[in-house]
């Protein structure tokens, strides 16, 4: 066998067999911690709303299982089943150049990409969340989404595709440190358009109208000596009942967005609160460290492809017979997230470090009690499971579980300031 393709195959069946494991164990978890709240929550969270949380997760996990193996087998018949080689055959009819082309395949594989997962953001959307009471999304909305973000990828992924495939044909051996720098400045580009050009296309951000609540987080964001281009409030009540608070965009271009479903739920202290959790994020540096761990990471894929992309027996044992510039590109971007799996525990922790570092910076600034109280009111209403299986949730999860935080934002407040 073609060593590509058992490396391939080995790759799939440890991530499959990795996350089929973890997701039983969650679940397990979840469902011997269902009839009792942890005690440190008990006088905040009623019974049936922790049962909702472990219902709501448990379906998550059941729908991102059957979804992953979905995926995979879509991943195989694109492969090994020769899904790839009959939409590149079907292009290279037009005998177009072949940048124009690959082009014209890379587009073409990520719109039925989209189309094939359908079923599964459409169940998501009207099954799940509308099941649980988080569905605010109407079909034209749905729709309007769809339409928009192919429209996007049309304008931002043509001009991109077209610049990285031809300096993979044009600008020699090292063409892959090339293609990284153009990656790297798009990547740049986008955090700052986006806040400005690209969400508001999807939704609607006003400036904050409560003076009250104005006037605390400017003087908030006096003390911290942060400025920001404007603190808006997003209809995200628009799609779902989940709430939310992000600080986002770059340089100049940095803006406060509260979700309206989160200003509904708090009350000033706790928006505070989980502002000033926010601003830690950018005193530490969070948002460069993430970046550069990105760069790094990018770096080295792209190196790795500049190498297999000489390699015949790549394409061969990954299902196409005849090897392109963009036929490669296509095999590394379905391939690398086999790769991708197994770093993510370490990209996860740095991220759970993260958060516990912006924890204490808003428990130096606000009330440490504040935050407490803002984080159990989001866990309630959001549903999030209290009980996470330990290890999958050093797997998978970006935020440490809500009673390490909590007890890490009480021992805060128990110091001496
Ligand atoms: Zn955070």
């Amino acid at each position: 066998m073609n060593l590509y393709t058992a490396i391939f195959l080995v790759m799939l069946l440890a991530t499959a067999l990795t996350q089929w494991w973890l997701a039983a164990r969650h679940m397990r978890y979840i469902r011997n911690h269902r009839g009792q709240v942890p005690a440190a929550f008990r006088d905040h969270i009623p019974l049936a709303s922790h049962r909702k949380a472990a219902d709501y997760t448990l379906a998550k996990t059941r729908l991102g299982l059957a979804e992953g193996a979905y995926g995979y087998l879509i991943l195989l018949a694109w492969t090994l089943g020769g899904g790839l080689a009959l939409l590149n055959g079907a292009w290279s009819q037009l005998e177009w150049s072949p940048l124009w082309t690959g082009v014209a395949v890379m587009l073409s594989l990520f719109m039925l990409s989209s189309l094939l997962d359908l079923p599964f953001s459409l169940y998501h959307t009207f099954g799940l969340e509308a099941r649980f009471g988080f569905n605010r999304t109407d079909l034209p909305t749905f729709i309007g989404d769809m339409l928009k973000n192919g429209l996007l990828l049309l304008l931002l992924g043509t001009p991109l595709i077209a610049v990285v495939l031809w300096l993979m044909q044009a600008s020699g051996s090292l063409w892959w440190l090339y293609v990284w720098i153009v990656w790297m400045g798009f990547t740049l580009l986008m955090l700052w358009a986006y806040p400005a050009f690209i969400a508001p296309l999807f939704n609607k951000f006003s400036p904050l109208e409560d003076n009250e609540l104005r006037q605390r987080i400017e003087s908030l964001l006096s003390r911290c000596g942060f400025t920001s281009n404007g603190i808006f409030v997003m209809d995200g009540s628009k799609r779902s009942g989940h709430g939310n608070a992000y600080f986002t965009g770059l340089g100049e271009n940095k803006r406060i967005v509260f979700f309206d479903t989160l200003l509904k739920s708090l009350d000033p202290d706790e928006v505070e609160a989980v502002l000033a959790h926010e601003l830690g994020h950018f005193k530490h540096k969070h948002v460069h460290k993430r970046l550069v761990s990105m760069a790094l990471l990018s770096l080295a894929g792209l190196a790795a492809l500049g190498w297999l992309i000489q390699q015949p027996a790549f394409f061969h044992g990954l299902g196409v017979n005849e090897p392109s510039l963009h036929m490669g590109l296509i095999l590394f971007l379905l391939v690398s997230p086999l790769f991708g799996f197994f770093l993510s525990p370490l990209m996860n922790a740095l991220s759970r470090k993260h958060e516990f570092e912006a924890d204490a910076y808003a428990a130096s600034q606000t009330r440490a009690g504040d935050l407490v109280q803002a984080l159990v009111k989001l866990y309630r209403e959001n549903a999030s499971t209290l009980t996470p299986d330990p290890l999958y949730s050093s797997f998978y999860d970006s935020h440490p579980p809500a009673p390490l935080r909590v007890a890490q934002l009480n021992a805060n407040t128990r110091q001496p300031a």
